[in-house]
């Protein structure tokens, strides 16, 4: 079940401060407040999910078509679609998720060998 406090559910009520990269109705994109690399964003949907599998189960196809087209355009907006970047999302206990809400990592900005 969603937990309404955890930290993302926070930082999109705006109770607690963030880098933010760029909003809209549909989509946040923050930067992660300890990055593993030069670039390390989180993006994550407004919607009241915990993971992968609530987000790919309750979202409709427009809006995963949007949240993944957005992901490209801020990657692009940082020039990494010459560069290169990985896409990481920990889904449950095993992967270590620390925030139940719904988020990728958007890393790059130097090369990732060496980090997850
Ligand atoms: P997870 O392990 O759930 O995939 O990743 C959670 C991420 O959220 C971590 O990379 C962590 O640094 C980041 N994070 C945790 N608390 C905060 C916070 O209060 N603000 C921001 N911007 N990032 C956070």
């Amino acid at each position: 079940m969603y937990d309404e406090n955890n930290i993302f559910a926070k930082i999109l009520r705006k109770e607690i401060p963030c880098k933010p990269i760029y909003e809209d109705d549909k989509v946040f994109f923050f930067n992660d407040i300890n990055p593993q690399a030069k670039i390390h964003i989180l993006a994550i949907p407004k919607m009241s999910v915990t993971d992968y599998n609530d987000f790919i189960s309750k979202a409709d196809n427009e809006m995963i078509k949007y949240f993944f087209d957005k992901i490209n355009e801020i990657a692009k907006k940082h020039g990494l679609l010459d560069s290169g970047f990985r896409l990481v999302t920990n889904n449950g206990r095993d992967a270590n998720q620390e925030v139940p809400h719904f988020h990728i990592h958007i890393l790059g900005g130097e090369n990732l060998k060496g980090i997850k």
